[in-house]
């Protein structure tokens, strides 16, 4: 599976947290990669810096009104440089052995679907495009002989404990009776309801365990992020949801567990630490070495467990719902929340409207087949639409 020649990689989302922790992996064995694309949304020069550190053919930018910058800064390389949407999709589909989907939010679906039919291993970090449209990736995978490995630590780990037989689906003929994600709760997790109307933006964005980019912390802080995740793990691993559970764990050093039928679990363990799980998804099936800090279990002491709280944190509840109704659902959920996030982000509402906002939009507007990624796209925008009208 491996080819003898460099592995040629591409990274969309390359200045984000999950970009960074790529790029500087693939730096650490430059010998082995061949960097034939990097995206990234709006922040030039960091992208240009990143393009010429890792000798990437192309750079592409999403807001074109950063072209000229990058042009500027990129002037005198080699590095083919563009931007905007279709370049972005553009860039996503070039030919590559790997490719990291690391684009926040629904905006990474079209790419990652277009790396997803050039039949390459896609590590997938962007869940909002898996909650949004999971059947169509899944298929989109069969179809072109791709391969989801999933980045995400709780699938990643899951993913690992179900050993490298190649299918990161099929986990129901496996002898797999749950699934459970670990949780380490956020920042949020011992406090009232009434102490969490009040919290502002900072408060959410200091996560207590992992370091990450803006939207994802708030999700943390909601646990909207799990209850993506359990959407994600249906998708990626083909269990009903009943039987994938969500389990408070702090201290993130068990990064989800697969129960069996016949009483065992497997656990996979490290540092919280994204490079881990990246680097799985970036060797596999070997093993890379990586300068992550190792896990000092005597020096952690305790492992602690607790149910999550399904009245402070109704986001898992709306998700567990979004996914039994199924079709677009998830992706009004999904568009609810980012909207909802964001004026989160602004000041203009507060952290408890968040889920009262996602649930305006999942009881408001039906949802219908998920078709093609056309039918994705409308219940974006309605979702968006409402989750808008909501907070004005
Ligand atoms: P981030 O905000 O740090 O980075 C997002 C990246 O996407 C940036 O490079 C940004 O420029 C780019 N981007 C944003 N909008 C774009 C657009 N329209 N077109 C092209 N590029 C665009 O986010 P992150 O923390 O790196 O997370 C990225 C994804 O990985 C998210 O879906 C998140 O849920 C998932 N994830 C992150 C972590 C983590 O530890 N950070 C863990 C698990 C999953
Ligand atoms: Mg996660």
């Amino acid at each position: 599976r491996f080819p003898d020649r460099p592995r040629r990689v591409s990274i969309l989302g390359a200045t984000g947290s999950i970009g960074r922790s790529t790029a500087a992996l693939l730096r650490e064995r430059p010998d082995l990669y061949d960097v034939q694309a990097i995206v990234g949304g709006d922040r030039a020069a960091e992208l240009a810096a990143l393009a010429l550190a890792l000798g990437a053919k192309r750079a592409v930018i999403a807001n074109p009104d950063r072209l000229a910058e990058l042009s500027g800064l990129l002037a005198g390389s080699d590095i083919e440089v563009e931007a905007g949407r279709e370049a972005v999709v553009a860039a996503a589909a070039l030919p590559a052995d790997w490719i990291m989907s690391a684009i926040t939010g629904a905006a990474g679906l079209e790419p990652t679907m277009a790396a997803l039919r050039q039949g390459s291993f896609v590590a997938l970090a962007n869940k909002e495009s898996i909650v949004c449209a999971g059947d169509l990736m899944i298929k989109a995978a069969h179809a072109h002989g791709s391969l989801i490995l999933p980045v995400d630590s709780e699938h990643n780990a899951i993913f690992q404990c179900l050993g490298s037989r190649g299918e990161s689906d099929g986990a129901a003929d496996m002898g797999v009776e749950k699934l459970i994600l670990t949780a380490s709760g956020g920042p949020f997790r011992q406090l009232s309801l009434a102490e969490m109307a009040h919290v502002r933006p900072s408060d959410a964005l200091a996560h207590p365990v992992w370091s990450m980019g803006a939207k994802i912390s708030i999700d943390s802080a909601t646990m909207m992020n799990k209850g993506f995740e359990i959407i994600e793990a249906h998708h990626l691993f083909g269990l009903p949801p009943a039987r994938i559970e969500v389990l408070v764990h702090p201290q993130s050093v068990i990064h989800s567990m697969v129960g069996f039928v016949d009483g065992s679990h497997l656990a996979q363990l490290g540092s919280p630490d994204m490079r881990i799980p990246i680097a799985s998804t970036l060797g596999w099936p070997e093993r890379l070495t990586t300068g992550a800090p190792r896990l000092d279990l005597a020096e952690i002491g305790d492992l602690t467990f607790e149910p999550p709280d399904p009245i402070r944190f109704p986001a898992l509840r709306l998700a567990r719902s979004a996914l039994e109704a199924g079709g677009t659902a998830p992706a009004l959920l999904n568009a609810a929340n980012e909207v909802a996030v964001e004026a989160f982000l602004q000041g203009a509402i507060g952290f408890l409207d968040i889920a009262r906002i996602c649930e305006r939009v999942l009881d408001d507007i039906e949802s219908t087949r998920l078709m093609d990624l056309a039918a994705v796209a409308l219940a974006d925008q309605q979702g968006r639409a409402l989750a808008k009208q909501l907070i004005g």
